[in-house]
């Protein structure tokens, strides 16, 4: 399945017992759609790709903005104003061209992301903006796909991790309202750290759910306070009421 250069190249996480060339076997079959390619989606990208995720589907519908340099990673100075996915698309076939890459340079919506999500084994949701990350929730909850949703603001960080059949409930149900909060990176800004900190655990939870372990934060929701260097586990509570994923267990409890 591995061949002798694969071996090589994967050797140091060939020897974790959760990997082993099993989990390997299984990161290379896998398809990721990766929804946004800024400061979270720079380094779940680049260590999904790195660590040898076989098909990367990298959407993104934006163009590079000097303002993104200081903390997106994939990218250069002399990018701007090129997009973004297919600059995430030359970097990353740089790094690992084991790996397929197909971009998707227009706004993805309910409609377009069906299809995405249907052929992803994992979706990581490493967005910007409320429409986005609900649509995403929604085609999740529907085909049944995991999410590892991230975010960061100021020196605020989120990580979510949802997984089939979502008896702790869905992203909907932790925000009904869609609309934008007022914080976001333009208002209240944001290091670059805080977004590199939540997208590399985005990659981890991905990478370990990808070779067949379970994820432990599965239906809860870590909250980091960059400031005071503080952790908090929430446990997601299934709203019955939730319009994504409020009836589909009705007759389990
Ligand atoms: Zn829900």
């Amino acid at each position: 399945m591995l061949n002798d250069r694969e071996f090589l190249r994967y050797s140091r996480q060939l020897l974790l017992e959760d990997i082993g060339p099993e989990g390997q076997a299984r990161l290379k079959r896998s398809t990721v759609l990766i929804v946004g390619l800024g400061g979270l989606g720079s380094p779940v990208s680049l260590y999904l790709a790195a660590a040898g995720v076989g098909n990367m589907i990298l959407a993104d519908d934006d163009q590079l903005h000097l303002t993104n340099l200081q903390r997106q990673i994939l990218f250069r100075t002399a990018d701007i104003k090129r997009p973004k996915a297919e600059l995430a698309r030359e970097r990353l076939r740089a790094l690992n061209p084991e790996v397929n890459y197909r971009i998707e340079q227009r706004r993805l919506t309910a409609d377009n992301l069906e299809e995405l999500v249907k052929r992803s084994e994992l979706v990581l949701d490493c967005c910007d903006n409320m429409a986005t990350r609900h649509a995403v929730n929604a085609a999740c909850i529907e085909h049944r796909v995991p999410l590892v949703s991230g975010s960061a603001v100021s020196f605020s960080g989120q990580l979510l991790v949802l997984t089939p059949p979502f008896e702790q409930g869905c992203y909907a149900c932790l925000y009904p309202e869609p609309e934008e909060p007022i914080r976001n990176c333009q208002t209240s800004g944001v290091l670059g750290p805080m977004v590199g900190a939540i997208g590399s655990l985005q990659a981890l939870e991905a990478i370990k759910m990808l070779a067949g372990s379970l994820s432990a934060l599965d239906g809860k929701l870590q909250l980091f306070d960059g400031k005071k260097h503080a952790w908090t586990t929430l446990q997601l509570r299934k709203d019955p009421a939730c319009a994504v994923c409020g009836g589909q267990h009705e007759n389990s409890c």
